[in-house]
């Protein structure tokens, strides 16, 4: 038999799932060693970790397949039997003998990211896979994402295998965590594993137990079934066309019978390349009953080719689609525009090719005044859109501007109409509203005991209500708020950050539309509304939050020839000011005797402004302006 043909009953499709930064990645990089899947030459740390941005964050951002093959050692398998027929050791051979094709095991393996705006690639990842390694970092314990990942991993059915990571480290709480794990979970301590992804220790047991707990995969194999396919991810590839990262559920697909349709687009076509990830494409014959790889469906169009949906071959009857996916809400929504009007079409197809890649991404086109032509884009989250308008910069070499990210708000007109505000730019004038709406999110927040308080007073500053605090051990807390989602979008996160030096953290989810007193805050500049600046905020504090942002305005507006007036104002009325005074000739004339550094770090502030200005109305407003807005 050679590698490439194993058994059905000998693959194991899992994923590592875990909140960031506990190991995931560094664990994968182990299993490619010892599968000598990547050869130790050329295996940076955290491998899978492909994509630039990636690597210069040490975040995982996209789900990442790999298939790879163990030999289970002679005498584990011998150990084994051994164990089972202790009393029978003719019947022990036997099982040996039949069986000296159960020693290779196909492993496909599925490395996910931990942060809560990438929740939806772990999903997606979940239902390729019968079982998941939870990891979880022994000076950490368990935390926001462990919790909701240990959820989402049993409602797909999975085989949680739970498995304590970086046990090298001095600060190793390694029985507390098993015991909380225990406690938490109802998991039984002799299952938890104990590793060092980094130095590798009981990473090989961990390879074997995987064989030994988690299930083959269970589809219909027989000759007579109709083969199905589950799409969990797709990409865009510039030879390929669109491809398919799958998982065949029932039967082969092979290259042979390469005419496919899609269930739910209902889209056809004959398929260019079948194959696996290793982690490069790899092209195969064909892919049986339970193998994860791709499909290169040979389309352009990535309308036809959609995450959750099924694949059957072209002539297949009555199929019953496979269960798919609930569908993604993004929760911000944030308006980008090309600085040059003319790459509105170039902006447009890199956001198609980018929603293939990550189908959490959704947009919409948008014409502003002020802007030109853009798209208002959703996400489910801040660092979501960040990394979406890097990678559209980068991958795309576009030059961007983007507005303020803002929540949907609902709004009851007095003509008895309601419209969806996803941008302050259709705020409704005052007189013609009724009634606002935000949205709320149910927000879990886990950290040690020892933040309750400061975490409570966060809460209650940000209009939190408290559901319920818990203690399931007694050093670590589990709170349950309700909390507008606007709240979380400023700085929640960073706030939370600083006052639990980073070992709190939280997973959401939305909650319901309730009513909120909020106004349009418009900013002029130089006498002039600069509709992109003008932002949804609370009525009660709309005053001292348009002080706050004029100041940090003010800090980031170039000067210009002539004095330049800030202001912030509610309908006609203005409720703070500030100058910007003319320019001086030099910059750094003020700075004589100044440190080198410091002027070439304002020089280079300068030149990084500069690259990244739109001119409205008679000013030069920077990127940096909206994300000031943010911060105030
Ligand atoms: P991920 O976000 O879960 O994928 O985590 P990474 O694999 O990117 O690891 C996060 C950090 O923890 C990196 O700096 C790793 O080098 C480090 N790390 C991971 N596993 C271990 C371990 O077993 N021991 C030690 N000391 N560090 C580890
Ligand atoms: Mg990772």
């Amino acid at each position: 038999m050679t590698l490439n043909q194993v058994s059905q009953q000998n693959i194991r499709d899992f994923c590592i799932i875990a909140h960031v930064d506990h190991g995931k990645s560094t664990l994968a990089d182990r299993l490619l060693e010892i599968t000598h899947t990547i050869d130790k030459r050329h295996l940076k740390e955290q491998f899978l970790d492909s994509m630039d941005l990636e690597r210069e964050k040490g975040i995982t951002i996209k789900l990442k397949s790999v298939r790879m093959y163990y030999k289970l050692p002679f005498q584990t398998i011998q150990q084994n039997q051994a164990r089972k027929h202790k009393e029978d050791f003719q019947k022990t051979q036997a099982v040996l003998a039949e069986s000296t094709n159960l020693q290779t095991y196909q492993l496909n393996l599925i490395d996910t990211p931990g942060h809560v705006d990438f929740s939806y690639e772990v999903s997606r990842s979940l239902a390729a896979c019968e079982g998941a390694i939870l990891v979880v970092d022994v000076t950490q314990g368990i935390q926001a994402q462990t919790i909701s990942n240990i959820y989402k991993a049993l409602d797909a059915d999975l085989k949680i295998i739970p498995v304590l990571n970086k046990v090298d480290l001095p600060g190793a709480e390694i029985e507390k965590t098993a015991e909380d794990l225990c406690r938490t979970f109802g998991f039984n301590s002799e299952d938890i594993l104990k590793v060092s992804a980094k130095t590798g220790e009981g990473v090989e047991d961990l390879l074997r137990e995987i064989i030994k707990r988690i299930p083959a995969p269970q589809g219909d194999t027989s000759p007579a079934a109709t083969p199905r396919a589950l799409i969990y991810d797709t990409f865009y590839d510039d030879f390929l066309g669109v491809v398919a990262s799958i998982k065949v559920v029932d039967g082969t697909f092979s290259s042979h019978n390469p005419q496919i349709k899609f269930l739910a687009t209902k889209a056809v076509s004959t398929f260019q390349e079948i194959g696996i990830f290793t982690p490069l494409r790899k092209k195969l014959d064909r892919l049986i009953t339970g193998e994860v790889g791709y499909i290169a469906t040979g389309l352009k169009d990535i309308h036809a080719v959609r995450v959750g949906d099924t694949i059957t071959p072209a002539n297949a009857q009555n199929v019953e689609l496979l269960p798919g996916y609930k569908e993604v809400k993004p929760f911000v929504f944030v308006s980008i525009f090309p600085i040059d009007n003319d790459k509105y079409p170039e902006l447009r197809e890199a956001l198609e090719k980018l929603s293939l890649s990550d189908s959490s991404l959704s947009f919409e086109p948008e014409a502003s005044n002020a802007l030109g032509f853009g798209f208002r884009c959703g996400f489910l989250g801040l660092l979501h859109a960040e990394i979406i308008q890097e990678r559209l910069e980068r991958e795309y070499e576009l030059e961007l501007i983007s507005t303020i990210p803002t929540v949907e708000y609902k709004i009851d007109k007095t003509d008895g109409s309601q419209v969806s505000v996803k941008a302050a730019s259709d705020f409704p004038d005052t007189t013609q509203i009724k009634e606002i709406q935000e949205p709320w999110i149910k927000l879990n927040l886990v950290a040690p005991s020892e933040y309750v308080g400061s975490i409570i007073t966060l809460c209650d500053k940000r209009r939190g209500v408290m559901l319920k605090m818990d203690y399931p051990t007694e050093n670590r807390v589990v709170f349950e708020y309700e909390l507008p989602l606007a709240e979380l979008v400023y700085n929640f996160f960073d706030d939370l950050k600083t006052l639990s030096s980073g070992f709190a953290s939280l997973d959401y989810d939305f909650s319901r539309y309730k009513k909120v007193n909020a106004v349009k805050l418009n900013v002029l500049v130089h006498g002039e509304e600069i509709e992109p600046l003008s932002h949804i905020v609370l009525k009660d504090k709309a005053e001292d939050f348009g002080r706050e942002l004029l100041k940090k305005l003010k800090g980031v507006i170039p000067r210009q020839q002539f004095q330049v007036a800030l202001q912030a104002a509610i309908g006609g009325k203005v409720l703070a000011r500030e100058d910007i005074p003319a320019m001086r000739k030099n910059v750094l004339a003020k700075m004589s005797g100044g440190h080198r550094e410091r002027k070439d770090k304002l020089l280079e502030i300068q030149k990084k402004g500069k690259q990244r200005m739109k001119r409205l109305g008679k000013v030069d407003i920077p990127q940096e302006a909206f994300r000031q807005v943010l911060s105030a």
